[in-house]
């Protein structure tokens, strides 16, 4: 028995005691020059994210939803449009275009990326155009646990059918494709700065990156109520979304950590391939993709070999976690719009249902030592 120290499912705490005194000076001194709203903090931040991904610009928003909405809203989908998405993802991702008046139509993932199946998103669209009740507007690919979706294929079909594509990026900052980091993968990238995010701040932060000029004005627009250039002229309808001075500080704190981090996540996720692989379904890597890491999931055969091996973890005192129990097309809230939105009736998400019932989440952070992923490999290794 190696030492029996907890073992965190995200720690927060490992991090924070490297940054702490960086982290308070940078609120004192909000507290000092008290612009706690759009305060110098958060052009650095904006600069210091765009410089990251590589993205000529970086737009501070209040939260990951809000980068979706602001990002939408942008470019005027509203009723009438259907909305692509996967139904193998977080809730926000779906809400987004229901809140604004559009339909979501869900799709399938691919049973070995979990990241829409691009067979699957191609033969929605198609029914969508052909029915014509609805206009096939945009897509948006979720980079889910932090794995890049298959940007190329998704522009290809966007391209051909006039779509726009939006990057769902919350669970994969760091994430790449060759050596092009996510925020330049899609016209707009939605992050989320949600504590648990592989950059996380203090309470809720997102942002939206791009590279096109006039979209990152619009944006800016849209987070403080639609106004011009000046402040009481009002040009569109907006919302408030910005990102405060003192989340934005948190952040510049950490953002040097990042690189560092990225590299600790993904030594985690080998030690857990060295020790899971060829014994239950480890993640599988695209080629030519960086994983992100934001959430380690493994498969196991079936619902009961996924409550054995939680029974198992959970015994040892360690902690998983289900991400997702059910598709979004189940949810009570998206039902009624998972079934308006192709009148000939929806084809069925089966793989979606199937990894509802079978995924598993291990811990996953950049603080985890070697010692720690084998004992987490352990319980999981004696339930399967
Ligand atoms: C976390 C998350 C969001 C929402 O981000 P918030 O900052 O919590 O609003 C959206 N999409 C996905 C895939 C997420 O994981």
């Amino acid at each position: 028995m190696t030492s029996s120290r907890p073992i965190a499912f995200f720690d927060m705490h490992a991090q924070q005691r490297l940054i702490r005194a960086e982290i308070d000076a940078g609120i004192a001194r909000i507290l000092d020059h008290g612009r706690f709203i759009q305060g110098p903090e958060v052009a650095a931040i904006e600069a210091g994210l765009a410089a990251f991904a590589g993205a000529r610009h970086a737009v501070g928003v209040s939260s990951g939803t809000d980068a979706l909405q602001i990002a939408m809203m942008a470019e005027g989908i509203g009723p009438g449009d259907a909305v692509f998405l996967p139904a193998f993802t977080y809730t926000a991702t779906a809400e987004v275009p229901l809140v604004l008046g559009a339909t979501p139509v869900f799709v399938d993932v691919a049973p070995d990326t979990f990241n829409l199946d691009l067979a699957d998103l191609a033969r929605r669209v198609a029914q969508v155009a052909a029915e014509g009740r609805l206009r096939p507007r945009a897509v948006v690919g979720v980079d889910l646990y932090g794995l890049p979706a298959d940007w190329p294929a998704i522009h290809a079909l966007c391209a051909q059918h006039g779509m726009f594509a939006l990057d769902d990026a919350a669970q994969a900052f760091g994430g790449a494709l060759g050596n092009q980091r996510l925020g330049t993968l899609a016209p707009a990238t939605a992050l989320s700065f949600y504590p648990t995010k592989t950059l996380g701040c203090y309470g809720d932060g997102g942002a939206i990156l791009t590279d096109d000029a006039d979209r990152a004005e619009l944006y800016r627009s849209l987070r403080t109520h639609g106004e011009g250039k000046s402040r009481y002229e009002v040009l569109r309808t907006g919302m408030n979304g910005r990102l405060d001075s003192i989340q934005a500080a948190v952040l510049l704190a950490k953002l040097p950590l990042l690189e560092g981090e990225l590299l600790a996540r993904g030594r985690a996720a080998a030690w857990y391939e060295q020790a899971l692989g060829g014994r239950v379904a480890t993640p599988r890597v695209t080629p030519g993709a960086t994983h992100a890491w934001g959430i380690y999931t493994i498969l196991l055969t079936d619902a009961a070999a996924r409550e054995r091996v939680q029974a198992s973890l959970q015994a040892a005192g360690l902690p998983s976690a289900i991400y997702y129990p059910k598709p979004l097309h189940r949810q009570p809230a998206y039902a009624a719009a998972h079934a308006s939105g192709l009148a000939a009736g929806p084809p069925p998400l089966p793989v979606s249902e199937s990894l509802c019932t079978r995924c598993l989440s291990l811990p996953m952070h950049p603080y985890l030592t070697e010692g720690d992923v084998a004992r987490v490999a352990q319980a999981v290794l004696a339930a399967v």
